[in-house]
């Protein structure tokens, strides 16, 4: 069986590591004997059918502007894929544009599709450090952010976690994130699947699930190494 994952934006969108996010899918489904094949979204590229993870990284203001008017035009295409149970993990530059929009510090609205109920305004400090937060559904997830824009969530919006150490999605109401259907929207760069397995592996069940509803659970793996990175990470200071 394969395994597609779309990977919005590789060129524009990726700091921080973020590129990991996928390779670890990609070794973590492979170690269970499944095949994976990414497919790069670039800008002017149709996005095609048969998906089965969306992956999209973070990136400076200039970048979302580049892939601004691609991404608006394959919205609908995107949210129908969402709405429909796809597992997805957009991070920090992608996370603010799967919301309403990005009001950037020198005042330009870039627009994002509306996915998350979410609007993104620049705060007049960057927030930057190692993140810890505590989420219901994966336990404690660590990660790095770097971040001008404050998220602030709408009022059905359901956080991914509640922040630990580091300032998450505006640095005052202690959310972090926003999971929607089976998408996770979070400012967690680092990469954050190596070292938080449990978020990986929540994303490849619930694709596998969907093309084979006979499969309940994935074969377990050894963590050891993915835990160590993980304490590692917990434990550094801000
Ligand atoms: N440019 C956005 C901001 O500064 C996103 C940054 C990122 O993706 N790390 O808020």
């Amino acid at each position: 069986m394969t395994i597609n994952i779309l990977h919005l934006y590789p060129r524009e969108m990726n700091l921080y590591g973020d590129h990991g996010n996928v390779l670890a899918l990609k070794q973590r489904a492979i170690w269970r004997g499944f095949d994976v094949k990414v497919i790069e979204h670039h800008v002017g590229d149709p996005i095609p059918k048969d998906i089965d993870i969306i992956f999209g990284g973070g990136g400076q203001d200039s970048g979302q502007v580049k892939i601004e008017e691609d991404l608006r035009a394959n919205g609908d295409a995107l949210k129908a894929k969402i709405e429909d149970g796809t597992p997805s993990l957009v991070i920090c530059g992608l996370y603010q544009l799967f919301g309403r929009y990005f009001l950037t510090s020198e005042g330009k609205e870039i627009r994002g599709i509306g996915i998350f109920d979410a609007v993104t305004v620049a705060g007049s400090e960057r927030l930057i450090g190692n993140i810890v937060i505590q989420s219901e559904r994966f336990g404690e997830v660590v990660g790095y952010e770097n971040h001008s824009g404050l998220t602030m969530p709408g009022e059905g919006a359901k956080p991914f976690g509640t922040v630990l150490k580091g300032a998450g999605n505006n640095g005052s109401d202690g959310t972090e994130g926003i999971m929607y259907r089976n998408c996770i929207g979070t400012y967690l760069h680092g990469p954050i699947l190596p070292k938080n397995p449990a978020v990986a592996d929540f994303l490849l069940l619930e694709a596998l699930k969907r093309k084979d509803p006979s499969i309940a659970a994935l074969q377990p793996l050894d963590d050891t190494l993915e835990m160590e990175a993980h304490r590692s990470a917990a434990s550094r200071p801000r």
